[in-house]
Order: C-alpha cells, then structure tokens, then sequence
C-alpha cells in the first residue's frame, strides 16, 4: 500500500520487487514494472498497462542512501516524537481508516469538523487525539466497528458532500 509519512513514501526506496501472480508466475520486476502512489501500489505487465487480478510480494530490494548513523537517529527520534504528540500511536489501531481526500482537507479534520472527535459506538472510538483513528478500547466489535465507519460516512458527506473512503482494507470472507 505504498506507507508513507512527512513526505517519504516506501514506494521511492523500492528498487526492485519479487512477486507470483497467476499472469506472470514467478518474477523479479525492476522500477519500470510497477507504480505506486497514495497508499497504492500496482505492478505493471510487459505492455505497462496494470496487472489485472491478484499478485503476492515474496521479496523486495530497497536502495537506501547512506548517511551518517548520527542523523538517522535524529530523523528517526524526531519523527517518532512528533507522531507521538499528534497521533494514537500506542492505542491499538490500524493507524488511518479513510484515505485524505485532498491535501487541504484531510479525513481527520472532516471527522473533528462533524463532531466525531471521541465519538464512540461500543467499544470503538475515534481517538481524541486524531479523528481518522479508529481505536479499540479493549472490547469493541467488528460490528461496532462497521457501525461507527458508516455513521462517520454518512455524517461527513452529509455536512460536507464528501465520499470518504476506507484506507483500510476490509475483506469478507462470508
Ligand atoms: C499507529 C499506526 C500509525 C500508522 N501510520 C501510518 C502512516 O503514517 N502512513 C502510512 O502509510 N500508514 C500508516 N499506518 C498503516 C501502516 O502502514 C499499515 O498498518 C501497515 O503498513 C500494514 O502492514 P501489514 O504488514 O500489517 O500489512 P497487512 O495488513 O498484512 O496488509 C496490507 C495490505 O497489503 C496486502 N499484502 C500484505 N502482504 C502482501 C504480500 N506479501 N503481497 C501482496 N500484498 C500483500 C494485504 O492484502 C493488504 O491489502 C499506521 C498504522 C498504525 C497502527
């Protein structure tokens, strides 16, 4: 899903990626045979059109530049205190629910605009800290879960006219 964070995304390290897919078989596929972009990432047939159907990540490279230990604690401490101070990180969550919809208007301020800071159903909050996390206060649901992404949904489009979308993924297997 290409994670990323202050302007660094996994998808610019990536050098080159082992993947199956039922298409290809087996392959190691250089930078000119994938795409990535918000929490996306796609691999590319011979033609450079999307590899339609599924595909399983086996291994992958990543070209890293070199640089002093020294600085990369700092950018490492640095990021993390600054994570800490405006998100959830310690609470169990699966990080962001909804994608950002633009850069101006980002999911987790349309949660707080509509009121839905703290708000809970069950054992499932949005943090207080950052509306887009969905946190679990020890005994919440995947019902109550549902039920909360859908009433925030309906909540923010009412107000603002906007579609929110999962940023998660959601699978059934029913
Ligand atoms: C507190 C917190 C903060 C977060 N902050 C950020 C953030 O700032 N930026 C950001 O981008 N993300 C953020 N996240 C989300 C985080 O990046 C993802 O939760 C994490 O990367 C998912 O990794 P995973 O290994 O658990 O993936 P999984 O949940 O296992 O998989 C994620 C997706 O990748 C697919 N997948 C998994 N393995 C393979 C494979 N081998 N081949 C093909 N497809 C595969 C799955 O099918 C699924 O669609 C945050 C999460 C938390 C909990």
């Amino acid at each position: 899903m290409n994670a990323g964070s202050y302007g660094c995304e996994c998808g610019a390290a990536l050098h080159s990626v082992s993947v199956f897919s039922p298409a290809l078989g087996h392959v190691t596929l250089g930078r000119e045979r994938f795409r990535y972009g918000y929490r996306q990432f796609e691999v590319l047939d011979a033609s450079g059109a999307s590899l339609g159907g599924w595909f399983l990540v086996t291994s992958a490279t990543f070209a890293l530049a070199r640089c002093d230990s020294a600085v990369v604690h700092a950018a490492m401490r640095g990021n993390y205190l600054k994570k800490k101070a405006t998100q959830p990180v310690l609470a169990h969550s699966a990080g962001c629910v909804f994608r950002n919809p633009s850069a101006e208007n980002p999911a987790g301020k349309l949660l707080d605009a509509a009121g839905l800071k703290g708000y809970r159903v069950g054992g499932m909050a949005f943090s207080q800290m950052h509306a887009n996390f969905m946190i679990n206060e020890g005994n919440g649901t995947a019902k109550e879960a549902f039920s909360l992404l859908q009433l925030a949904r309906v909540a923010v489009n009412e107000r603002f006219g906007v579609d929110l979308e999962l940023e998660v993924k959601v699978w059934s297997w029913r």
